[in-house]
């Protein structure tokens, strides 16, 4: 018997299991992590205590902004990018999401492009590639490595947060996200030392959170509704899920650029018409007074979503005055009410895409920093016929907190709920082979839970044919060429034989990572052959992802050294400071202690810290031990 074996990485529409987390998860006992890798904000949680906890970062907030920026000297992610973002817009990149897995010249990220203050190119195989300026040289980062920043930053939190190195972690993607923007995802972690265990779905991940997985027990059936509205994007998904935990997700709609940076702007749109009416001036010009008062505008955009009136105070904002704006929840939503109502239209449409009413729909989560906005919930619930929302998780923390539950359910870890969650995949598209007249004999149909395997037997279809071609397909048309192409192999050596007569048998499986092997066999000769198909599309290769991830260590040397240098450097003022206030308490003391030495050494050394503000760390504190050592007698 002739047999050859196909192999096609899928990549399925739920999520995709590690293959390395089978090796490297025993015996670690770190806790694995869930994030949520998000446009404008991600977030990471992790099971400890009985519970799900949503871990804040150094700054003390439960999310961190997805922004990486290049400084002079240093490299700041999270908060910190974003605070400096107006001063430096050229060198702080955010967005990264958006251009992940995508191709340069992708008519979405052109329109992207032109929306971005930083720069970006076009690479080899048409890949994006960010141009910033660090440490004085241009330097070239691809959004794969962008990502791994941000993902290194909540691995760091994480860390801090349990004392202990941190490995594994579920990370989120868009439901809509296509092979190689998962793939792309993956790589990010890989190259910020993460060990993905599974990706899932961000609706299915906030379905978990809800505890949603469990009640399809009870109906058999629940059809559920996830209306996300981040920062940047608005996404709704409506989805079933079955018995057993089987999330399928029936459709998606959404808009790419409609968010809460949207209602920002709408902000501020209104403060720059406010200014230019009471002072007569145009500060539209004036990106950094815009950027301060993006900031402005977004936070209290996030207080009026508990109070009814709240201001925006920005001193020298544009040609040295100050502004102040009272503004109200009602203003708020009638400069939002467009968004709002697109929303809303967007939902509808996603509904009329699943072919349900929404009164079929028995669950409507809310997921999203900007759910929290109460018109927002309210037009909602109005839509729904005034059905209750689910509201009871943070909408800015759900994804992350579903993520965790999936990440602790993975590593056996966490008590019964926990381990009662049961998240099985099922293939996104049907499954087939290329058959005459250029139609797709499906073997394995679409929304097949995985693993799984088919069988089906071919017969040749002309006389004495001693060759079968065999061309694989997914997709749901009835002819090949409407469907996605993915491979093709031979098999030959068939024996001699009117046509019709030999027999070919084509079985599919795909196990539960995820991988499709295709095998063909012909009945009466004995050969076995192996034919394995890398997915080479633009992706990353083993060699380059080992060198992103040096590079990435590198990066966080550096870090390292700078912030030990920083320290040293304050921690020199700070000694100066002591011995000049200890000078004057001697002064009106008319102390005995020589003077003249000790004064000579404060203004030697205020000097030298002037003139060597780059200057390494050892030599920052061998001057210090030096200061301290002549003054002494001060102590
Ligand atoms: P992402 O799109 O990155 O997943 P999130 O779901 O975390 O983002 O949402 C971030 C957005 O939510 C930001 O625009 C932020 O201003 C907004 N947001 C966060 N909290 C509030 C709040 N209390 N009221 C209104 N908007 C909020
Ligand atoms: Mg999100």
């Amino acid at each position: 018997m002739n047999t050859f074996i196909y192999i096609i990485t899928l990549r399925t529409q739920e999520y995709e299991y590690h293959f390395e987390y089978i090796m490297a998860g025993s015996g670690n006992d770190s806790p694995a992590i869930g994030i949520d890798l998000g446009t404008t904000y991600s977030c990471v949680a992790v099971w400890k205590h009985d519970r799900i906890e949503i871990i804040p970062n150094d700054q003390g907030n439960r999310t961190t902004p997805s922004a990486v920026a290049f400084v002079d000297a240093e490299r700041l992610i999270g908060d910190g990018a974003k605070n400096q973002a107006p001063m430096n817009p050229a060198n702080t990149v955010f967005d990264s999401k958006r251009l992940i897995g995508r191709r340069f010249s992708d008519p979405k990220v052109q329109e992207d492009i032109k929306l971005w203050p930083f720069k970006v190119i076009q690479g080899c195989y048409d890949t994006p590639k960010i141009v910033v300026t660090y440490k004085g040289q241009e330097r070239e980062f691809l959004a794969e490595q962008i990502s791994s920043m941000i993902l290194g930053k909540m691995k760091e939190t994480a860390e801090a947060y349990l004392g202990k190195i941190v490995k594994d972690a579920v990370i989120t993607v868009p439901a809509y996200f296509n092979d190689s923007q998962r793939q792309a995802t993956k790589d990010a972690g890989t190259i910020a030392g993460l060990n993905v265990i599974r990706m899932i779905n961000e609706p299915t991940a906030a379905a978990i959170a809800y505890g949603l997985d469990n009640k399809s027990d009870i109906a058999g059936k629940i059809n559920v509704l996830v209306f996300d509205l981040g920062g940047g994007t608005f996404d709704v998904s409506v989805m079933t899920i079955k018995k057993g935990g089987i999330f399928e997700v029936k459709a998606v709609a959404g808009d790419t650029h409609l968010g809460g940076e949207d209602f920002d702007n709408r902000m501020v749109d209104h403060c720059v018409r406010e200014f230019k009416m009471r002072w007569k001036k145009d500060l539209s010009g004036n990106q950094r007074a815009l950027g301060r008062l993006r900031f402005a505008c977004e936070k209290a955009k996030r207080n009026l979503s508990c109070m009814t009136q709240t201001s925006v105070e920005l001193d020298c904002l544009h040609e040295g005055i100050d502004f102040s704006l009272k503004i109200t929840r009602a203003k708020f939503e009638y400069l939002n009410m467009g968004l709002f109502n697109k929303c809303i239209m967007i939902l509808e449409t996603c509904l009329s895409e699943a072919k349900m009413k929404k009164s079929c729909v028995e669950q409507v989560i809310l997921v999203g920093g900007s759910t929290r906005i109460p018109k927002v919930q309210d037009m909602v619930q109005e839509f729904f016929d005034g059905r209750e929302l689910c509201k009871s998780v943070n909408a800015d923390e759900a994804v992350a907190y579903g993520a965790a539950v999936m990440a602790a359910k993975v590593r056996c870890s966490g008590d019964k709920r926990v381990q009662g969650v049961l998240l099985r995949d099922v293939t996104p598209l049907s499954l087939g082979v290329e058959i005459q007249g250029d139609l797709i004999s499906v073997v394995i149909p679409r929304n097949t839970p995985i693993p799984t395997s088919n069988a089906k037997t071919y017969r040749t279809v002309c006389d004495y044919q001693s060759m079968i071609e065999i061309n694989v397909y997914q997709g749901e048309r009835s002819r090949t060429r409407d469907n996605h192409f993915l491979g093709k192999f031979r098999i030959s050596g068939i024996p001699p034989a009117p046509k019709g007569v030999a027999e070919v048998i084509e079985r599919f499986e795909i196990d539960a990572n995820g991988i499709l092997t295709v095998t063909a066999s012909i009945i009466s000769t004995g050969k076995t052959e192996k034919l394995i198909i890398s997915n080479v599309n633009g992706r990353l290769s083993k060699k380059e992802i080992e060198k992103m991830v040096r590079d990435a260590q590198e990066y966080k040397l550096e870090d390292q050294e700078f912030k030990k240098k920083a320290e040293a450097y304050n921690a020199l003022e700070d000694c100066l400071y002591k011995v000049k206030n200890k000078i004057e308490e001697y002064n009106t003391m008319k102390s005995t202690v020589n003077m003249k030495e000790v004064k000579k050494a404060i203004h030697e050394t205020s000097k030298w810290l002037e003139d060597n503000k780059a200057a390494p760390f050892a030599v920052l504190q061998l001057q210090k031990v030096r200061l301290e050592f002549v003054c002494k007698s001060l102590f």
